[in-house]
C-alpha cells in the first residue's frame, strides 16, 4: 500500500467551468459577449489535455484568458490520499468544497478499469446494510464535483499527457449516495462522461445505480442513455420494506414498471437493466428467496449481479458463506438468469463495498480538524 498527500484546500467564488456541459458553457461565453464556440475549446483543454490553467489555454487569446480568469475557474476536487492496493485497486480520498469528504474507486479488470463515482456526500435513505446510509445526507455534489471524480482518476495515472484517458474505460454511479436524488448534476457529470467533447466513454460503460427514486427514475428515461442498475436485494416488498425503506413509497412493482420503461426509451433495443442484490445471511440468501427472485424476474430484461455483504463496524449483518452464495447463484442460473458474482476487491486498503468509513480516516491521518467535523465517507466500490 502506498499513501500519499496530494493538495490542500480553496475556496472560491468564481464560476467552474469544469462541470459545464457544452450548452451550458456556450451559454455562459454568449453571456460574457463572446462566441459559443469558445466552449468547445475550453472542453477540450479541460477535458482531454487535463489543464486546469486557464493561462495555458493558448488557443483563446491574451485578452479573452485574463477575461475568464477574473469570473471562472476550472477546480477539480482535492485528493486528501491516495492508496493503491496489491490487486491494482486505486483508492482516493477526495474533499469537496465546504469540507465534505467522499471517495472513488478505480477497480482495473482484464481489458477495462471500472471507476466508481459518487453523487452526494452522505445518503438520505438510509437502507440498513449501508454505512453510507447510517452516515446520514450531509449534501449533494456539484457536477463539477461529479465529473472531478474522472478528472482526477485520469490525472493521478499522467494519462492526459500520455494521450490515454482510455484508463478508465467503465464509470459506475455507485459510490456514496442516491444519484437520482441529485438529478441535474448527475445527468449534467454523466453527458460529460460521455460525449465527445467530454470523455468520450461509451453509454454502454456509464451506469447510473439506484435504489428505486421511481419519480425520478421516470425523469431520467427522458434525458439520458446511460445504462441502468437497480438495488433490489429482496423478492417481496414485506424484506425489501425493511433492506430500504424508500421501497415502502415505491414498491417493487413500480420500480420494475419505471425500469423496464427505461430500458424500452433507449434506442438501443439490446440492452437490460443490472439488478443488484446485495447478499445478507439469513436476511435474503435462501434457496427459497432465489426461485422467489427468478418468479419476480421471469420476464423481466435484466442480469443479476450478486454482492456479498461487506460488514462495517455499525451493522450486525453477516456476509455468507461462500457456499451459500454459490447455491443461490446456481438457482438463478438454471432459471435461465445471467449472474455475476461481485468479488472483493482492494481488501488490503478496505475499497470494497461498505467497508470505507473510519478506515479511511485512520489509514490517511487525516487532521484533527477533519475528525472534529465528522467528514467521514465512504462508498461502494466495484
Ligand atoms: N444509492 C445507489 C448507489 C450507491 S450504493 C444505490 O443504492 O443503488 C451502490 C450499491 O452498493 C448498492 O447496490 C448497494 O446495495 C450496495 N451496497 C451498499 N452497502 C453495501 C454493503 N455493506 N455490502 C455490499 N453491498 C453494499
Ligand atoms: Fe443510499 Fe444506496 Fe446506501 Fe441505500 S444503498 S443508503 S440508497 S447509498
Amino acid at each position: 500500500m502506498n499513501a500519499t498527500v496530494i493538495a490542500s484546500s480553496e475556496v472560491s467564488a468564481r464560476v467552474n467551468l469544469l462541470g459545464m456541459t457544452q450548452p451550458q458553457l456556450e451559454q455562459f461565453f454568449l453571456d460574457l459577449g463572446e462566441k459559443k464556440f469558445r466552449a468547445q475549446q475550453v472542453m477540450k483543454w479541460m477535458h482531454h489535455a487535463g489543464v486546469t490553467d486557464i493561462g495555458a489555454m493558448s488557443n483563446l487569446g491574451k485578452a479573452l484568458r485574463e477575461k475568464l480568469q477574473r469570473v471562472a475557474e476550472v477546480r477539480p476536487p482535492e485528493i486528501v490520499s491516495q492508496h493503491d492496493s496489491a490487486d491494482g485497486t486505486r483508492k482516493w480520498a477526495i474533499r469537496v468544497s465546504g469540507g465534505g469528504l467522499v471517495e472513488a474507486v478505480l477497480i482495473p479488470e482484464a481489458g477495462r478499469a471500472t471507476l466508481c463515482v459518487s453523487s452526494q456526500v452522505g445518503c438520505s435513505l438510509d437502507c440498513s446494510f449501508c454505512s453510507t446510509g447510517k452516515q446520514g445526507f450531509e449534501r449533494d455534489l456539484t457536477a463539477a464535483e461529479i465529473i472531478g471524480q474522472v478528472w482526477l482518476a485520469i490525472k493521478s495515472y499522467d494519462a492526459f499527457q500520455a494521450g490515454n484517458r482510455r484508463v478508465v474505460t467503465n464509470v459506475v454511479m455507485m459510490g456514496m449516495g442516491e444519484p437520482l436524488l441529485n438529478f441535474d448534476n448527475v445527468v449534467a457529470a454523466m453527458d460529460l462522461m460521455m460525449s465527445d467533447l467530454g470523455y468520450g466513454i461509451s453509454k454502454r460503460r456509464v451506469t447510473l445505480s439506484t435504489s428505486g427514486v421511481v419519480p425520478a427514475l421516470d425523469r431520467l428515461a427522458r434525458v439520458s442513455e446511460a445504462s441502468l442498475a437497480i438495488s433490489l436485494h429482496a423478492p417481496d416488498d414485506a424484506l425489501r420494506n425493511q433492506l430500504v425503506p424508500i421501497n415502502r413509497k415505491y414498491p417493487i412493482a413500480e420500480l420494475l414498471r419505471s425500469a423496464r420503461a427505461y430500458i424500452d426509451a433507449q434506442a438501443d433495443s439490446k440492452r437490460v437493466v443490472t439488478v443488484e442484490y446485495t447478499l445478507i445471511a439469513g436476511v435474503n440468501d435462501h434457496v427459497d428467496q432465489a426461485r422467489d427472485l427468478a418468479v419476480l424476474l421471469r420476464d423481466f430484461p435484466c442480469k443479476i449481479n450478486l454482492i456479498p455483504f461487506n460488514s462495517f463496524p455499525q451493522s450486525d449483518y453477516q456476509r455468507p458463506s461462500g457456499n451459500a452464495v454459490s447455491r443461490f447463484w446456481q438457482v438463478l442460473v438454471d432459471a435461465g438468469f445471467i449472474v455475476t458474482v461481485r468479488t472483493t476487491r482492494g481488501d488490503d486498503i478496505a475499497a470494497a463495498c461498505g467497508q470505507l468509513v473510519g478506515q479511511v480516516v485512520d489509514r490517511t491521518r487525516r487532521s484533527e480538524r477533519y475528525r472534529a467535523a465528522g467528514q467521514a465517507a465512504e462508498v461502494q466500490a466495484r
